[in-house]
């Protein structure tokens, strides 16, 4: 999907930015979502790779956090207007209300809406929309995080999810920061509150 324009980058595919990704792509048959696109870029560094889960809600006990990793790209790949991609962006830019994020590797990638979601550990960002800030509840000094205006908005365009917005590290926090991301933003594209539930009688999955 390179140098393609995309309505909402991701940057981070871990527990907060697969989480916002598959809520976004999950409204895809609503009428007012038209032809958006979602993409999440991911340098595979998810904390969740070393977890093994015990406390996480709706989670089988002693699930392996790869696991659940898989398991969660492949709910973000079930929907037609979602992908992922490998890779490590290393700056962002904005110019006429479209972003352009590039990767280390020189690949490009056109946005209306940034998300940011590369964990509390690092976020190694050129032109990033605010400075960096300790984490408040990251037990440790070297902890970041992005500041935003409480609602993980750091301006319309640009979002924080995961535990760089600032939350405690646990999988259901950080997931939990990443579907209110997207449901703020899809409430944007709709024009009103909104939210995604599925039920039983009328779900294609
Ligand atoms: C050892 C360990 C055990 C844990 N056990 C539990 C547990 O039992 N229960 C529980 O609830 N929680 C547990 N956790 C916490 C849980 O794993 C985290 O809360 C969760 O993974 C945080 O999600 P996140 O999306 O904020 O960050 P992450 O899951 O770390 O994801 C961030 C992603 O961003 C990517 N990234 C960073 N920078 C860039 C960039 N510039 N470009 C592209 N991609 C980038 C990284 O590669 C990574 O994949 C554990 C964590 C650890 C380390």
């Amino acid at each position: 999907m390179a140098n393609q324009s995309l309505d909402v980058l991701i940057i981070g595919g871990g527990a907060g930015g697969l989480s916002c990704a598959m809520t976004l792509a999950s409204a895809h048959t609503k009428s007012w979502f038209g032809d958006r696109r979602i993409l999440v870029i991911d340098d595979a560094r998810s904390d969740l790779d070393k977890a093994k889960l015990c406390n996480a809600p709706g989670v089988r006990v002693g699930e392996l956090g790869s696991d659940v990793l898989k398991a969660m790209r492949s709910q973000v790949l079930q929907y037609p207007v979602s992908s992922i991609e490998s890779g490590r962006v290393c700056s962002v830019s904005k110019s006429d209300d479209v972003w352009m994020a590039t990767s280390e590797d020189a690949r490009k990638w056109s946005a209306r809406t940034l998300v940011f979601a590369t964990g509390y550990k690092r976020c190694e960002i050129d032109g990033l929309p605010c400075t960096l800030k300790p984490h408040p509840r990251g037990g440790k000094s070297d902890r970041i995080m992005l500041p935003h205006d409480g609602a993980y908005s750091v301006s319309a365009d640009v979002h924080v999810a995961g535990l760089l917005a600032g939350g405690s590290s646990q999988f259901a926090i950080a997931a939990g920061i990443g579907a209110q991301v997207a449901v703020d933003i899809l409430s944007t594209w709709a024009g009103k509150r909104t939210h995604v539930h599925d039920v039983p009688e009328h779900t294609p999955c």
